[in-house]
């Protein structure tokens, strides 16, 4: 038996982010992680892209989380290379919003009043602009399909693999216990004290926060806890190539290519809702791979490298759940990020620890509460 002030069950982006900044506050720490190693769930399998956002515009509560978040990650990138030697890919490499279709563009009308109205910024690229910012654009400009093209400057990209190990390195660098391979199946609280029991151990602390991502439901069905987290599958395809084909991130739609500095060249991606299954499949990579070919004909001469899907944890209303549970005084849930965990995941943690720590959080969170409607 073992006691800590706060236990979280979880171990990817967002359990390990607020893990470590639990420890920066002097709490002690024990994370629970089901699998072998953290940070393999659907963190792992993002691309890691943190679109345009701007925190003193924004009213909307998930674009205030998201401008907190958008503010804290270049803060979080330079102290986590600091700390750990590590560079987390985190760029400001823009982003483009390309329009093939009617219904494309429209949608794209629409986003763009919204950046105007938010004051961020954004600009309509002709044809010959935006031949000369991205020129691998150039097969699919002379192809005549393009409609719309907008560039948003302040899109961000971050490797999540390395943005992951450069956590799990801080949290235990502070101190965290990281506990791997260990499944919490149930958690209580009596006398003010959290009881988190795993088929092996049994741990206390003072506070909990259940971080498990799209299986969030199930341990919260074990203890009485209503979430609705769904798990809404992504795919994902990978290539390399000599250098990088893009610049800045490229969406159209829900697809995108994001481009690394090493070559790397990453296809996503689509929403599926097919229960806890993670594999990928043939169907989907092959649209993947034929969009991509759409833009970039000489990727179908390639093979690509590498292929793999995460399971998003979604919300009925799109709203991540972030708070305490209702009728225990320290337990708390920070979960239901769905496709934007990443972006969101600093932001997240430092409100959760305002809650923990008794502070007002820094935005307002009654729109995320554990047990809306
Ligand atoms: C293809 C794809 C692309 C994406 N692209 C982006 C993007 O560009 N930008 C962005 O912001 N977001 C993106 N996302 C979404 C983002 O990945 C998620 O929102 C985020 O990773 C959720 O983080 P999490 O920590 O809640 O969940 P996870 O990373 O899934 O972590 C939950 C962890 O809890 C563990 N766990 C489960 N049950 C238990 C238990 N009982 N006990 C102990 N541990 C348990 C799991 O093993 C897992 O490691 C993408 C997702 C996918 C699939």
């Amino acid at each position: 038996m073992t006691h800590s002030d706060l236990i979280v069950i979880g171990g990817g982006v967002i359990g390990l982010s607020i893990a470590w900044e639990a420890s920066q506050h002097g709490l002690s720490v024990t994370l629970l992680e089901d699998r072998a190693e953290v940070g393999r769930g659907c963190s792992w399998a993002a691309a890691g892209i943190l679109p345009a956002t701007n925190l003193k515009t924004a009213t909307d509560p998930l674009e205030r989380l998201r401008g907190l978040s958008h503010q804290l990650h270049p803060q979080w990138a330079r102290k986590l290379r600091e700390l750990t030697g590590i560079d987390t890919g985190l760029r400001r490499c823009g982003g483009l919003y390309v329009a093939t279709t009617p219904g494309e563009a429209a949608a794209l009308v629409g986003l763009q009043d919204y950046w105007k109205s938010d004051a961020i910024e954004c600009r309509r690229l002709f044809p010959a602009e935006l031949a000369s910012v991205e020129p691998a654009l150039q097969p699919m400009i002379q192809s005549q399909r393009l409609r719309l093209a907008l560039q948003v400057p302040d899109e961000h990209q971050l490797r999540c693999p390395s943005h992951l190990k450069a956590l799990e390195f801080v949290c235990r660098q502070a101190g965290v216990r990281v506990e791997t391979s260990a499944t919490a199946r149930s958690f209580a609280e009596s006398s003010r004290q959290v009881t988190v029991v795993t088929e092996h151990d049994t741990f206390h602390g003072g506070a909990m926060v259940l971080t498990a991502g799209s299986w969030s439901t199930l341990i919260g069905q074990q203890c009485g806890v209503s979430l609705q987290v769904v798990p809404v599958r992504g795919q994902m395809l990978l290539y390399r190539l000599p250098s990088p084909l893009f610049r800045h991130v490229i969406n159209e739609g829900n697809r995108y290519f994001v481009a690394r500095e090493d070559g790397h060249l990453l296809i996503g991606s689509c929403e599926e809702e097919v229960g806890f299954q993670e594999q990928t499949t043939t169907a989907a990579l092959e649209r993947f791979r034929h969009w991509a070919i759409g833009y970039y004909p000489a990727l179908g001469a390639l093979q690509p490298i590498k292929s793999w899907a995460g399971l998003r944890p979604g919300t009925v209303d799109g709203f991540p759940y972030i708070g305490r549970i209702p009728g225990r005084q320290n337990c708390f849930v920070a979960t239901g990020h769905y496709r934007s965990g990443i972006h969101l995941s600093c932001g997240t943690a430092v409100v959760i620890l305002d809650l923990i720590t008794g502070q007002k959080p820094r935005i307002a969170c009654d729109e995320f509460r554990v047990g809306r409607g």
